[in-house]
């Protein structure tokens, strides 16, 4: 996946994509408001939540979204009708 070498977060702790603090904890939160703000910055953020969305990834944060916000967009997207 050649777009990874463009990623910003390549030389970035991958602690804060990943933490071990659950989600709903402060450390947790601070960690995902944190890599969110590395993802905000990112030149391949499109196509890194299209991949985290399309290989069903279940942990951390992918394009700017949490494992939460991707099970939502996945399931708004088997929702449509057209
Ligand atoms: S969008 Fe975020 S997680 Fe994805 S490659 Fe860019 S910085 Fe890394």
């Amino acid at each position: 996946m050649s777009w990874m070498y463009r990623a910003a977060c390549r030389d970035v702790d991958p602690e804060i994509f990943f933490p071990i603090a659950s989600p709903d904890t402060e450390a947790g939160e601070a960690a995902e408001t944190q890599a969110k703000q590395v993802c905000g910055s990112c030149s391949v953020r499109a196509r890194c939540l299209d991949e985290a969305i399309e290989s069903r990834e279940p942990h951390g944060v992918w394009g700017g979204e949490s494992e939460s916000a991707r099970r939502g967009l996945l399931s708004g997207a088997h929702g449509r009708t057209s």
